[in-house]
C-alpha cells in the first residue's frame, strides 16, 4: 500500500513531524489577515532533512513552504502542504566585518551578540527582536536605518540554499548558477522596475550587475526559489554617537515635502507618524500638530544638527542624545502598528493589503493625495506612519463597511496610482497572498516572463511556496480570516 505523505515524512525526517490539529492551527496564521491550514509541519534537524522533505513534497505533489516566526504581514509563509519551520538552524559565527548565521536565528539574538563586538547588522524591522534572519531574507526586510544603510539585499555577501531540484547551491560561489542568473538579468526591461530606494516586490534581478551579485536574487524571493540554510551578512561598526530630533508639523504636505531637503543632510533615518501615534506619546505637542518626523544622524552630530536647523520647515521640539532617551522615543515609532490597531475597533479594521507601498521621495506628498481620494470614494479613513525618507508609508484602513470586494477595488486603485508614480507596491513586507497577482502589472509582461523563467530554473515542479510571486490566481481576498 502507498504510504501517506505524513508517514513518509515520519520515516525519513530526523527532526520533528507534526500533524495534530493544534499544530496545524498554529502554523495556519502569521501576522497577516489570512489563514490557510497546512497538511503537516516539519521541523528539520539538518540539511538532509530539508532535502528529504523537498523530495517527499515532489513525490506527493505537495507544496513545501519554509517559515520561521511568522511575523510576515501578507501571508507569505502560509500554504496548504508541508510547512518547514527552520528553528533548529540557529548557528552564528562572527568574523571581522561579517557574521555567518543560520536562517532560524532571531534578529534580537543576533543584535545582542553583535553588540558585544560593537558591531551591528543595519536592516532593522520595527518588529526587530522577534523576527528571524531567514524571514528577513525571504522578504528583503528593512527598517528606519535602511535610509542610510539599505535593505537586507544591500547587506548580504553569500547565501547557501536547497533549490526545488534538491540541489545545494552557494551563491555567488557557484559559477554555473551565477552565470545563468547574470544571463537572465541582461534581458530585463529596467525601465519597468520601480524608481525607488527600497523594493520587495517580485524577483530583484535588477540588482544583478555581475556574477558576484547572484545571491541577491534569492533575497526577497519568499521561499519560492530555495530553502536558505546559511547566510553571510555584512556588519558595521556601531556608531559612537547619535542624535534623534523630533520635528512637529502643522501640515502633512509640508512634512513630506520637507523630507526631500532633510534627506540631503544625510540622516540615518527620517520616519513619519501621524496623529494616531503622536497622541500616544507622553509629550505636550502644539495642539495644531498634524504629524511628526523622527530625524536621526549617527555621524558628524554637531554639523548635522546645524544643517537640520536651517533645513526644517517644522519645529524641532526634542533633541535627544542619550541612548536611553533615543531608544525610548524610537519605541514610540516602532509601536505605530500597535497604536493603529489599538485605536481601531476590531469590526472596523480592513485587512491590510495596501500597507507598504513606496514612491520616489519627490512624490511622497502625492501618496497622501491618493489616500484622500480613496477615503472620499470608499468612505474609509486611514492611519499612516512609516519610512518617509525612503518614500515608504504604512497604511491602515478603517471602514464601517464589511464588503470584501471593496478591499480588492481599493488595492487596484491604489496600486495603479503607485505604479504611475514610478513606485513599488511593496517596499519591505513582500508580495505574499496580498500582492502576487499585481506583479505582472508592476513589472510588465516581458519582465514577468523572465520571473517565470527564474522560477522554472530553480523550481521546475513548482513545489516551493507555490502561488507566491508567480501567481496564476487572485488571492488578495481569499482566505481572509474572520472577515
Ligand atoms: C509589528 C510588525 C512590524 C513590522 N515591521 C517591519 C519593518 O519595519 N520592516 C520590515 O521589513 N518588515 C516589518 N515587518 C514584517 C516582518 O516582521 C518581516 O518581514 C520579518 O523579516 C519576517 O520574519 P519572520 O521570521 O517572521 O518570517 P516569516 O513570516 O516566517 O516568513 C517570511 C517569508 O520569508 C520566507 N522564509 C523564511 N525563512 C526562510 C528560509 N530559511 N529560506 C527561504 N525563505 C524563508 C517565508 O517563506 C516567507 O515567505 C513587521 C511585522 C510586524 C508584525
Amino acid at each position: 500500500m502507498k504510504k501517506s505523505i505524513i508517514k513518509s515524512l515520519e520515516s525519513s525526517i530526523m527532526g520533528d513531524v507534526f500533524s495534530q490539529k493544534e499544530f496545524k492551527n498554529f502554523y495556519s496564521v502569521d501576522s497577516s489577515s489570512y489563514q490557510i491550514i497546512p497538511k503537516v509541519i516539519v521541523v528539520p534537524k539538518n540539511e538532509k532533512d530539508v532535502i528529504n522533505a523537498i523530495k517527499i513534497a515532489k513525490k506527493f505533489k505537495s507544496s513545501i513552504t519554509v517559515r520561521r516566526t511568522g511575523t510576515g504581514l501578507v501571508g507569505s509563509a502560509l500554504n496548504t502542504g508541508i510547512i518547514l519551520d527552520m528553528k533548529n538552524f540557529n548557528s552564528l559565527k562572527i568574523t571581522k566585518n561579517n557574521v555567518t548565521v543560520g536562517p532560524g536565528i532571531i534578529k534580537g539574538q543576533l543584535d545582542k551578540k553583535l553588540e558585544e563586538h560593537k558591531k551591528f547588522f543595519p536592516p532593522n524591522p520595527s518588529i526587530g527582536a522577534f523576527c528571524s534572519v531567514g524571514g528577513m531574507i525571504g522578504n528583503n526586510s528593512s527598517g528606519s536605518r535602511s535610509l542610510k544603510y539599505g535593505s537586507v539585499i544591500d547587506n548580504v555577501t553569500e547565501i547557501t540554499f536547497i533549490d526545488g531540484n534538491g540541489n545545494k547551491i552557494s551563491l555567488p560561489k557557484n559559477k554555473k548558477v551565477s552565470k545563468k542568473i547574470l544571463e537572465l538579468s541582461k534581458n530585463i526591461h529596467v525601465e519597468k522596475f520601480p524608481n525607488v530606494t527600497k523594493n520587495s516586490s517580485g524577483y530583484r534581478i535588477d540588482k544583478i550587475k555581475s556574477i558576484r551579485d547572484s545571491h541577491k536574487l534569492i533575497i526577497g524571493s519568499e521561499g519560492t526559489l530555495g530553502i536558505v540554510l546559511s547566510i553571510k551578512l555584512k556588519t558595521k561598526d556601531s556608531p559612537k554617537k547619535k542624535i534623534l530630533c523630533i520635528v512637529e508639523y502643522k501640515s502633512i504636505t509640508d512634512a513630506s515635502m520637507n523630507c526631500i531637503k532633510i534627506n540631503k543632510t544625510k540622516p540615518s533615518a527620517i520616519e513619519f507618524v501621524d496623529k494616531t501615534t503622536l497622541n500616544q506619546i507622553n509629550f505636550k505637542f502644539s495642539p495644531k500638530t498634524q504629524c511628526l518626523l523622527f530625524v536621526e544622524y549617527d555621524k558628524n552630530i554637531n554639523l548635522s544638527e546645524k544643517k537640520l536647523k536651517t533645513t526644517v520647515t517644522g519645529k524641532i521640539v526634542k533633541k535627544l542624545k542619550s541612548d536611553s532617551e533615543i531608544n525610548r522615543w524610537w519605541r514610540y515609532r516602532d509601536s505605530s502598528l500597535y497604536y493603529s490597531l489599538k485605536s481601531i475597533k476590531k469590526e472596523k479594521r480592513i485587512p491590510h493589503v495596501i500597507e507598504d507601498a513606496a514612491v520616489p521621495l519627490e512624490s511622497l506628498s502625492e501618496i497622501f493625495k491618493i489616500l484622500k481620494n480613496i477615503n472620499k470614494k470608499f468612505k474609509t479613513k486611514t492611519i499612516v506612519y512609516g519610512h518617509a525618507g525612503n518614500g515608504n508609508v504604512h497604511v491602515r484602513l478603517i471602514s464601517d463597511r464589511r464588503e470584501i470586494a471593496m478591499v480588492k477595488k481599493i488595492a487596484i486603485e491604489y496600486f495603479d496610482e503607485i505604479i504611475k508614480l514610478g513606485g513599488t507596491i511593496t517596499a519591505e513586507h513582500g508580495d505574499g497572498l496580498a500582492r502576487s497577482e499585481f506583479i505582472k502589472k508592476q513589472y510588465g509582461k516581458e519582465n514577468y516572463k523572465i520571473f517565470k523563467e527564474i522560477k522554472h530554473y530553480f523550481d521546475p515542479e513548482n513545489v516551493l511556496n507555490p502561488g507566491k510571486i508567480i501567481s496564476m490566481k487572485s488571492t488578495i481576498i481569499k482566505n481572509l480570516e474572520n472577515f
